[in-house]
């Protein structure tokens, strides 16, 4: 049952002032405006648990992780029920969601049991070498201290309250605590209240996790700037993450700020895949970006295909599969009014010519095609950022050299796909090491929408895809955001920490 308050160190508080959610359906309801006082409790809980927590056993953190998963299951139902009244999305997706979403959890317990994202490593000492000896060094991760945890709307499990942020950080053992996302606050308090229960049934500080409510900016900038506070984990717009990130920065103690911001995702056509199937890449191409009513982080916003006999064939079939798509509700007015926004800028754009157009208002969006040459690309460079929603730019390059050109004018993403035959081979050769250089993960012969969360994941890529190159987001590998590397030299064997070996 929702109470409308915060999640504060094992305690239910209210608030001074209520916010109203502003559901897709259903009434709205209110819930406690969070306040910088309402952070700083919550911190200095974080901190009190710290020594406990961070000094559990690896089996124990894994029960407690494992326990989280059975707590969030028990109340799929209850969870659906507000998720798809907030959100607007689906409930089989809200469904498959939760089901990823208990599986991350899952996958660090058995993660952290393993024991090798320690990265223990050993010199032994050398006591003759001339002409000073060496003395012995052993080396493994600590985890960092308390974590800020943000939370996407798009993602309002898997990206959220105990989505992978707070998943890899409680696994490395940092106490979490979440600034709620006001686009589905009843969502994230069902998924305090089973974080809660899974904390009492486990015995642990009570500390390791909060939830504050949003309802008012100054919460996330006081949260980011909290002295006891480590490192953050973000995952959002460009720009609520760079404003965040440059509070981060100009910390006193500055703090890394692990952003999964957006991204274009673009697709590079080379010609045999196009004449062989181009009309199932164009359906496929209209599938992935109208998923979701087109809110994904790995929309593939952009196709870039070579002028020649078979492009406006390609053209022609996205444009047949993105007019059978209805209007979708958007996650928020806020989110729609963006989409129509960034609909307008793209449109205005010189050169810009409109294959698909629709009409959408309110909450609603439906797809948009739009075709501009690679040249007049290439000299606007606005019409490499993300449109958050169901867009698509088809980029008609003059040639192969145009298409290197527009591969190499890109930003950081969090993708790249490459659409491809074998006798474009030669051609994907000359594109793969400019595209590794841009993005995350590069994709061949596929849609990047659906990110599976394995061990050889990578969800980040160059700003602005992310604000830290080296990290990701999605998969065990995740959990290096949370840890620093200690070296322990000539520490006698009776004060090794209990995972030092
Ligand atoms: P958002 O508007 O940036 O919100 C994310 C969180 O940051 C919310 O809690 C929001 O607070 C807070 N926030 C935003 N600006 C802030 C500021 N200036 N000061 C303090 N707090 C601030 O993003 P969103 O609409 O939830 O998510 C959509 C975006 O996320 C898209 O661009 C999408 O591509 C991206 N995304 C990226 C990934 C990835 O993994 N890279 C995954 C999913 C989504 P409020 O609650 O007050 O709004």
């Amino acid at each position: 049952m929702l109470i409308g308050k915060h999640l504060i160190a094992g305690n239910w508080v209210a608030g001074d002032t209520p916010f109203m959610s502003s559901p897709a359906t259903g009434e709205a309801l209110a819930f406690a405006v969070g306040t910088p006082a309402h952070v700083d409790a919550a911190v200095q809980g974080a901190e009190a648990a710290y020594p406990s927590y961070s000094a559990l056993s690896r089996e124990a953190r894994a029960a407690f992780l494992d326990k989280i998963a059975e707590e969030i299951d028990a109340r799929g139902p209850e969870i659906t029920a507000i998720g798809t009244s907030e959100t607007g999305l689906p409930a089989a997706r809200l469904e498959g969601e939760r089901g990823r979403t208990t599986g991350q959890l899952r996958l660090f317990a058995n993660h952290i049991r393993k024991g090798e994202y320690l990265d223990r490593r050993f010199d032994a000492a050398q006591p003759d070498r001339a002409p000073a000896p060496r003395p012995e060094i052993r080396m493994m991760q600590v985890p960092v201290g308390p974590v800020a945890v943000f939370g996407a709307s798009n993602f309002p499990l898997a990206f959220s309250t105990a989505g992978g942020d707070t998943a890899s950080a409680l696994a490395a053992g940092c106490p979490v605590v979440v600034k709620g996302h006001s686009a589905h606050p009843g969502t994230g308090e069902i998924v305090a209240q089973a974080i809660d229960a899974a904390v009492k049934a486990c015995g642990i500080h009570p500390g390791v996790f909060s939830l504050v409510q949003g309802g008012n900016r100054d919460v996330g900038e006081a949260l980011v700037q909290h002295p006891l506070i480590k490192a953050v984990g973000f995952t959002g717009s460009l720009g609520g993450g760079r404003a965040l990130f440059d509070l981060c920065a100009r910390r006193p103690e500055p703090i890394p700020f692990f952003g999964e911001l957006g991204s274009v995702n673009p697709m590079f056509l080379l010609p045999a895949a196009v004449a062989a199937r181009g009309a199932a890449l164009a359906a496929g191409w209209a599938g992935s970006l109208t998923m979701g009513a087109g809110q994904f982080c790995t929309n593939p916003g952009i196709a870039v295909v070579i002028d020649g006999a078979e492009t406006q064939a390609f053209i022609d079939a996205a444009k047949a599969g993105l007019a059978k798509v209805g209007a979708q509700t958007m996650l928020t007015d806020g989110i729609a009014q963006a989409y129509r926004a960034g609909r307008d800028r793209v449109a205005a754009s010189a050169g810009v010519q409109e294959v698909l157009t629709s009409v959408c208002d309110m909450r609603q969006a439906t797809p948009y095609l739009f075709e501009v040459s690679g040249a007049d690309w290439l000299a606007n460079h606005a019409l490499g950022e993300e449109v958050f929603g169901p867009l698509g730019l088809v980029v008609r390059v003059a040639d192969f050299a145009e298409m290197q050109a527009v591969a190499g004018a890109l930003q950081g993403q969090l993708t790249c796909t490459l659409q491809i035959d074998p006798a474009d081979y030669p051609q994907a050769r000359l594109l793969l090491p400019v595209l590794e250089r841009k993005a995350g993960r590069v994709l061949a012969n596929g849609f990047p929408t659906g990110v599976e969360v394995v061990d050889a994941q990578v969800h980040g890529g160059p700003y602005p895809a992310s604000t830290n190159f080296g990290a990701t987001s999605v998969g065990t590998l995740s959990i290096r955001r949370w840890l620093r590397p200690v070296a322990f030299q000539n520490l006698p064997a009776e004060l090794f920490p209990a995972d030092l070996v």
